[in-house]
């Protein structure tokens, strides 16, 4: 059965979310307080550094670096996306049944921690969408490639959709109107994720 690379998936991430760290962080300063690029380049360093230290490229072992590397950082966006990829780390080998299963997890886990609901404007946006694009490709027993594809044009989609919202959850809440017509970062990048694997 064709798989995925952990760590290629990771590395790609990494290498998308700096070139684009310029523009996140516009992002963030139009509809929140502008360190988000900064948080985030900080967390992907911290993921490289473990990941240096990782001789595996198995899935549970890559994302435990990757987990560890977000939980670290500061920020909203460093806690939640650290839970979020813990939930990455459950299986030992990449499917899509077992990636639906750890999207699942994951929207469950942020939604405990930040209680946004789809509409909110966050990164809950993009992750909602993406776990069912997933749960579906699993229930048609879609080829891994397939599901990942869906996934990260579902996280598009999510995450477009936030341009146009008001946001009721994260500092972006506090600037009212003028975080209308600017894409929550947050969501963008679970879109970048989904993309560094198709
Ligand atoms: P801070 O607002 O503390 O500066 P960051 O700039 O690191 O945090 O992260 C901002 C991102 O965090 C937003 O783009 C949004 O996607 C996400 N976010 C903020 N609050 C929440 C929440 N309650 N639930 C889910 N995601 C959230
Ligand atoms: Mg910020
Ligand atoms: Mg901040």
């Amino acid at each position: 059965m064709e798989t995925i690379n952990a760590r290629s998936w990771v590395e790609r991430f990494i290498k998308t979310v700096v070139d684009q760290a310029g523009e996140l962080t516009e992002l963030d300063r139009r509809a929140g307080d502008g360190d988000y690029g900064t948080n985030l380049r900080s967390a992907l360093r911290r993921v490289e550094a473990n990941l240096a230290g990782v001789a595996s490229d198995a899935p549970d072992a890559v994302f435990t670096a990757v987990s560890d590397g977000f939980l670290n950082t500061g920020g909203t966006s460093g806690p939640l996306f650290g839970m979020w990829f813990r939930e990455f780390t459950r299986s030992p080998e990449l499917t899509t049944a077992a990636l639906a299963e750890a999207a699942a997890g994951g929207v469950a886990v942020v939604q405990r921690l930040g209680k946004a609901e789809v509409g909110h404007k966050t990164m809950v946006d993009a992750m909602v969408p993406a776990a069912e694009a997933l749960t579906a490709a699993a229930g048609r027993d879609e080829p891994l490639a397939e599901a990942v594809r869906a996934a990260a044009s579902a996280a598009h989609t999510g995450a477009a959709s936030t341009e146009s919202l008001l946001a009721k959850r994260g500092r972006a809440s506090y600037v009212g109107e003028n975080a209308r017509g600017v894409v929550d970062p947050g969501a963008l990048t679970v879109a970048l994720f989904f993309d560094a694997a198709s």
